[in-house]
C-alpha cells in the first residue's frame, strides 16, 4: 500500500506531519495534551497510541474534556512542570516544548543505539516518566 504519511516543514509547528497518532487519541477522547506536547491519557503519557481508519458508523465515544490542555497540571492549575526537569537537553520551559532542540537530542541518540542494541534507532522520553502523569491523569 502506498505510504501518505509525511513529514514537513511548518512556519506555525516548526515541522508537522500529515497523520498524528495523538492527535487523533485526542480527537477520540482519549486524552489531552502536556506541557512537554506528549498525550496525557487515563493511562498517563508513557503510552503508544495508534489508529484504524475505517469507513463505517459506531457511535461516538464521548469526549470528557473541552480543553485540549485540561490534563496537564501546569495549564489547568499553575503547578507542576516537572517534565521541564526530565529533559536532558533543556527542550521543555514554561513555554512549552521545542521540537528542534527535542529532535537534535534524538538524533545523537543514533549512534548510542547502534552501538548497543544493533539497529537503526533513536530514543529519549525521559519526560514521560518519573513525572505525576506517567502513569494516569495527575491530581
Ligand atoms: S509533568 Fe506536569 S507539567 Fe509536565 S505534562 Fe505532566 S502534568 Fe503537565
Ligand atoms: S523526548 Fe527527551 S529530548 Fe525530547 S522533550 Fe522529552 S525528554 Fe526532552
Amino acid at each position: 500500500m502506498h505510504c501518505r504519511w509525511q513529514s514537513t516543514d511548518s512556519p506555525r509547528y516548526v515541522y508537522a506531519s500529515t497523520w498524528s497518532e495523538r492527535h487523533a487519541a485526542y480527537a477520540c477522547g482519549l486524552g489531552t495534551f502536556g506541557l512537554c506536547d506528549g498525550l496525557i491519557t487515563p493511562l498517563g503519557k508513557a503510552v503508544r497510541v495508534g489508529s484504524v481508519v475505517a469507513r463505517l458508523e459506531v457511535p461516538p465515544t464521548p469526549r470528557p474534556y473541552s480543553d485540549h490542555r485540561a490534563y496537564c497540571l501546569f495549564f489547568a492549575q499553575g503547578t507542576c512542570g516537572e517534565c521541564i526537569a526530565r529533559c536532558p537537553a533543556g527542550a521543555i520551559s514554561e513555554a512549552g516544548h521545542d521540537k528542534v532542540k527535542c529532535r537534535d537530542h534524538l538524533n545523537r541518540t543514533r549512534a548510542f543505539v547502534g552501538e548497543h542494541y544493533g539497529f537503526d534507532g533513536y530514543g529519549c522520553g525521559l519526560c514521560q516518566t518519573g513525572v505525576p502523569c506517567e502513569s494516569g491523569v495527575p491530581g
